[in-house]
C-alpha cells in the first residue's frame, strides 16, 4: 500500500502511514480479512466501525454490505445509530431510528446519545417531540364529531342523551389516556383503545360509530407518522450536507 512517503514499509521502523485510518482500526481490519468466514471471530462495534469505515474509504461494496448486516444485529441505540450514519454514511437506518427517537420521551435520551446526535439533530427530534405533544392535547381538547347529524334511527331527543354520554366518555376515558403525564396513548391506538371499553351508557350505537368515524377521516390519527416523516426528511437533508 504504497503511501508515497519515502521508505515507508522498508522495516519496523519505517511502518506504512495510511491517511485517516489508525493502527486499531487497521488491526481489526486485518484480523477480519484473514478470517473471513471463520465462525469462532467475534465481532464487537469498534472492529464492525472500523471494517465499516476501511471498506467506505476503499469502496469493497461486499465488505460494507457485511459490516452494516452485522451492526445491525448488535443491539445500538437508535442515537448512535445516526452517529454512525453520520461518519459512514448509512441512510437506510435514518428512518427507523429518527422514528424511535421521536415517539418516546426525551428523558431516556442520555448524555451519550445527545453527542452522538449533536445539536443540530437533537433539535429536530426535540422540536418533532413537540409536535406529538402539542397534537396529542390538541386531539383531547375537543371530542370529536359533536357537530354530526344524528344518525336517522336517533331522534333528536334521544340524541342528546348521545351527545353528552359520548363527552362524558371522551374526557372521563379517551382524554385522559392522550393527556397521561408519562405514558400517553398513541394517537394511532385511540380507535382499538374506544373498542376496547364497555359501550358508554346512554349511547346509541350507530351514534358512537359515526362519532368514530369523524376520528377515523379527520385524519388526526396519522398527523404522527405526518411528523416522524418530516423530521426524518430534515435529518436526511442535514446528514446529506456535511
Ligand atoms: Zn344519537
Amino acid at each position: 500500500m504504497p503511501s508515497g512517503v519515502e521508505g515507508d514499509g522498508e522495516d519496523s521502523n519505517h511502518a506504512i502511514f495510511l491517511e485517516g485510518i489508525s493502527r486499531e482500526e487497521f488491526t481489526h481490519f486485518v484480523a477480519w480479512v484473514y478470517h473471513v468466514g471463520s465462525a469462532a471471530q467475534h465481532h464487537t462495534i469498534p472492529s464492525l466501525t472500523a471494517i465499516l469505515k476501511i471498506s467506505r474509504m476503499w469502496m469493497i461494496e461486499n465488505s460494507i454490505e457485511w459490516a452494516i448486516s452485522n451492526l445491525e444485529k448488535l443491539d445500538l441505540s437508535p442515537a448512535h445509530k445516526l452517529e454512525l450514519t453520520r461518519r459512514y454514511s448509512i441512510p437506510e437506518w435514518i428512518p427507523h431510528a429518527t422514528q424511535a427517537l421521536v415517539i418516546s420521551p426525551l428523558a431516556v435520551i442520555s448524555k451519550d446519545d445527545v453527542s452522538w446526535l449533536g445539536l443540530r439533530v437533537y433539535s429536530i427530534i426535540a422540536k418533532a417531540w413537540e409536535m406529538i405533544e402539542c397534537e396529542q392535547k390538541t386531539i383531547a381538547a375537543v371530542p370529536p364529531g359533536l357537530s354530526l347529524e344524528p344518525d336517522p334511527n336517533c331522534p333528536a331527543s334521544q340524541h342528546q342523551l348521545c351527545r353528552e354520554a359520548w363527552i362524558r366518555f371522551w374526557w372521563h376515558k379517551v382524554a385522559r389516556q392522550l393527556l397521561h403525564p408519562t405514558r400517553p396513548l398513541p394517537l394511532d391506538a385511540v380507535i382499538d383503545y374506544i373498542a376496547s371499553q364497555p359501550h358508554p351508557d346512554g349511547l346509541r350505537v350507530a351514534c358512537r360509530e359515526r362519532y368514530v368515524g369523524e376520528i377515523i377521516e379527520g385524519g388526526g390519527l396519522h398527523v404522527v407518522d405526518a411528523i416522524v416523516d418530516g423530521a426524518t426528511g430534515a435529518i436526511q437533508h442535514y446528514l446529506a450536507s456535511l
